[in-house]
Formats: C-alpha cells, structure tokens, sequence
C-alpha cells in the first residue's frame, strides 16, 4: 500500500479547514472551504461529504492512500454513536455524520468536537507533547476545554467533560447563555471582555485583545476589566486544578494571541490562589487554528487503532 493519509476536516460556523495528515501527524495538503451555514444543515452536510470526498480523490491523485476521514464539529457531539446533536451556528439537529462519510467516501469515519479534537491535537502535536495530564482551554466567544490522559481524551459518561466555562465562579453575576448567571464563560471570554469594555468605555468596537493592549499601556479602564477577567480565569482554572490535577494547562482560542498579557497574570494569579494543589504549567497553544483539522486526524487513526 502506498503512504497512508487520513481525510481531515473541522467544520466552523462559516469556514471548514480541510486537510490531509499523515499519521505522524504531518500535513500532505491543506484546504479551506466556506460551510456555507446558511443554507441550512441539510446543504451543510452534503457541503462535507462533497469536501470530504474531494480530499480522498486529490490523496488517491497524489499516490496517497486514504485509510479513514477525522470530522470536528461545534456544539453537542456524541461522539461514540458518531452524530451532530445540536450546533447553534452550523444548525445541525441529530445528523449522522459518521455514517454519512463512511458511505459516501466507504473509509472508517470518526465524528468529534471541535474543541476537545483541538485538545487531542495540542497535547500530542503541539504545546502538552510529553505530558501525561493537559487541560486545553480555548478562549473565544466562549470558554471550552478538553482533557486528555495519556494522549487520549477523557470525553466524560455524557461527553461534557472539561465544559468548564461553566464553572459559576461568581454567583448572581452576569448572564450567562447557558441560562446561568456568573459562569466563567459570562466573565471571562473573549465576548465579554469585549463587551464589557464597550459598555463602560464607549467605544463599540473594541475587542478583547485591544483591552490587553490597552490595559498593558496602564489605561486604567482597560487594566481594571483586563484584571478582573484574569482573577476569574484564574479562579476557573483553580477549580479544574482541584478536580482534574493537571501537569499543564494550555491556553488557546483568540484570547491566547494577547500572549504574555494573557499568560503572565494568569499564572500569578493562580499561583496566589494554589493552597495544598500542585500549580500546573500554564503555556500558550502551539497550533492555532490548525488544531481541530489535526485533531480530527488523530481520533480518525485512534478509531482505527493504529495509534
Ligand atoms: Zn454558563
């Protein structure tokens, strides 16, 4: 047989980003497509499958053996039965993704979600490499996170294992979507930070990394909000330290590109609040927003067992 590559794509509220991997985790030939969410879940599913099936004939081309497809999807994934529950931005409502693929291109499929395939991705490809424990983090319009032993992701009995950003860290605080009020995601996501700075400042178009910025050139707004958004990561992380006892968290998501405005109050503060915990290593994300393609990769090949 020639090289093997596995079809791997990670499907985002309105673009795909496609790839070819080789098992060692090395990329043959990337792709990014628009979802083309509007149109529906139903036109969003061939969408894939017509990609997927692409990416399969251009390895074939190129000499390659495609050996199974790796899908990363947002939202609510159950990944053991291979079905898109619920996404809020890609409308998908109970779609048979993995049966889907594996009919239309007939490889071995494996379905995932977007963040804790981008978990898989860091800890064995990028920032966690070596490490037996990583907690992966990603900080967007949301917080999400993923926890993956022994280069394996631990998904939890329902799949909802490491959703940290709903974590109550404040209680009676700000609203959360989830429908509760002071979760970590509600006070500390890259959404809130923004909007919190818009509301008190004025200016509507700030994002969160223009607080860092501000706030590392002491203006006193952006620094008062830049901080009360780190103490409540912190107090976050602090939570998921107790439970889950990590050697490394790794910080992603667009939040992650204020870099040492991020990280350096980040790990003082946790550090400040670790009483009998071990402090677990707090570094950046090494994949960007490769990681869910990468990942998808990944739990494709361990699907197959031939990790
Ligand atoms: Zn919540």
């Amino acid at each position: 047989m020639s090289e093997p590559v596995v079809v791997a794509l990670d499907v985002g509220g309105t673009g795909m980003k496609c790839a070819l991997v080789r098992p060692d985790g090395t990329v043959h030939h990337e792709e990014r497509h628009p979802t083309l969410a509007a149109r529906g879940p139903e036109a969003v599913t061939e969408n894939i499958l017509a990609v997927a099936e692409g990416l399969a004939a251009r390895a074939r081309a190129d000499g390659l053996t495609p050996v199974a497809a790796g899908i990363a999807v947002p939202g609510v994934v159950d990944e053991v039965n291979g079905i898109a529950v619920w996404s809020a931005n890609v409308g998908f409502r109970d779609v048979p993704l993995r049966d889907l693929t594996t009919q239309r291109l007939g490889l071995p499929a494996a379905l995932g979600h977007d963040v804790r395939v981008g978990a898989l991705a860091e800890a064995r490809l990028g920032a966690g490499r070596g490490r037996r424990h990583v907690l992966f983090v990603a900080i967007g319009t949301g917080i999400a996170g993923g926890l993956v032993v022994d280069g394996a992701g631990y998904p939890g009995a329902h799949g909802a294992a490491g959703e940290i950003g709903h974590i109550v860290i404040r209680p009676g605080g700000r609203e959360c979507g989830c429908g509760l009020r002071g979760c970590l995601e509600a006070e500390a996501s890259a959404k809130a930070i923004g909007r919190r700075y818009a509301e008190l400042s004025g200016d509507p178009d700030a994002t969160a990394f223009d607080v860092a910025s501000r706030a590392a050139q002491n203006e006193e707004l952006a620094g008062r909000i830049w901080q009360d958004a780190v103490e409540a990561l912190a107090q976050g992380l602090l939570t998921a330290q107790a439970l889950y006892d990590v050697g490394v968290v790794v910080l992603g998501g667009g939040l992650a590109e204020a870099g040492d405005n991020l990280l350096l109050p980040v790990r003082e503060a946790v550090t400040q609040g670790v009483t009998f915990h071990r402090t677990p290593e707090i570094v950046r994300a090494e994949l960007g927003d490769t990681a869910g393609c990468l990942g998808s990769a990944l739990l494709a090949l361990d699907h197959l067992g031939t990790r």
